[in-house]
């Protein structure tokens, strides 16, 4: 029995098949209200290819109101997942097998609950020069301010199944911190279309390129944003910039205190750029992440 729910729409020809996900973390809202409101305005409006809409990967974590299951397992880190594991392993393991089958694939994500990113799509730096720029083309496409390559030796995520198996692939992040927001939402169903008209899949008289920024950033490790700026210990966590605000190294970008008020620990900049991700939960527990700059 599958996991979760698959809208298909098929034309007489099954190429390309484009996939397109939510719900990945079961936190990520924007994503989910975008795929809902692809299934009603997609059907009998597809030229040619194959559409696969997902709304929500991570039922369970949904339905939870969390980021991941009860099994506490990051969806986005477990990949290929194992069919007789825990739910978030099975589930896993269904995504990695429907990516595989894909000719393009688009996973939509949010900040969630505790944090907000500014509008971006991310790609993986792909060894094969083909996959790379094509990815790079379907980030472009679907035209948010910023664009992000990073590393794509990082496991587990869906991204990485999709690097495994050399299929040009994209995420998009959009603001979060708990909201639903209606432009996020908006310009996540633009993005899809454009995507759709510029793989002829659809008519689409495409918009102006709004893209401003294109950071590319090889260093092992990189676009992984649950390690960046971690808090000293447990507190409140006071951020001094906005999203998509510019630094520099060394600059303070806000302050974690202690729940008592009896100590202040300054979060340092480890390197220059635009804040792309902040942390919206005030609390905040030690090691975890409070700012990612790109
Ligand atoms: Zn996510």
């Amino acid at each position: 029995m599958s996991l979760f729910n698959k809208f298909v729409i098929e034309t007489d020809n099954d190429y390309p098949h484009l996939l397109i996900t939510a719900g990945v973390h079961g936190d990520e809202f924007e994503s989910i209200r975008c795929i809902h409101t692809l299934i009603n305005q997609l059907p009998g409006n597809l030229l040619k290819g194959k559409l696969t809409l997902v709304p929500c990967v991570n039922t369970e974590a949904f339905l939870l109101g969390n980021r991941t299951a009860a099994d506490e397992l990051d969806l986005a880190r477990i990949c290929p997942g194992d069919p007789n594991g825990t739910i978030t392993m099975r589930v896993g393991h269904e995504l990695s097998q429907l990516i595989r089958t894909a000719d393009y694939y688009i996973d939509l994500h949010t900040g969630g609950i505790r944090f907000s990113v500014h509008p971006l799509t991310g790609y993986l730096l792909h060894p094969d020069q083909q996959v790379l720029d094509c990815s790079k083309w379907l980030a472009k496409s679907f035209n948010l301010p910023f664009i992000w390559g990073t590393d794509w030796r990082l496991p587990g995520r869906s991204m990485s199944i999709a690097c495994e198996y050399g299929i040009p692939a994209i995420y998009a992040e959009y603001l979060g911190g708990a909201q639903c927001s209606e432009e996020g939402v908006s310009n996540y169903i633009n993005g899809c279309l454009n995507v759709l008209g510029r793989l002829g899949m659809m008519n689409r008289v495409q918009p102006e390129s709004r893209v401003k920024t294109i950071v590319e950033d090889p260093r092992r490790g990189s676009g992984h944003m649950q390690v960046c700026h971690p808090a000293e210990f447990d507190g409140f966590f006071t951020p001094t910039y906005s999203l998509g605000d510019t630094v520099q190294e060394g600059d303070v970008l806000g302050t974690v205190r202690t729940i008592d008020g009896r100590y202040t620990s300054k979060l340092i900049a480890s390197q220059n750029g635009t804040v792309i991700v902040l942390r919206t939960f005030s609390m905040v527990r030690k090691g975890e992440a409070t700012v990612v700059i790109a």
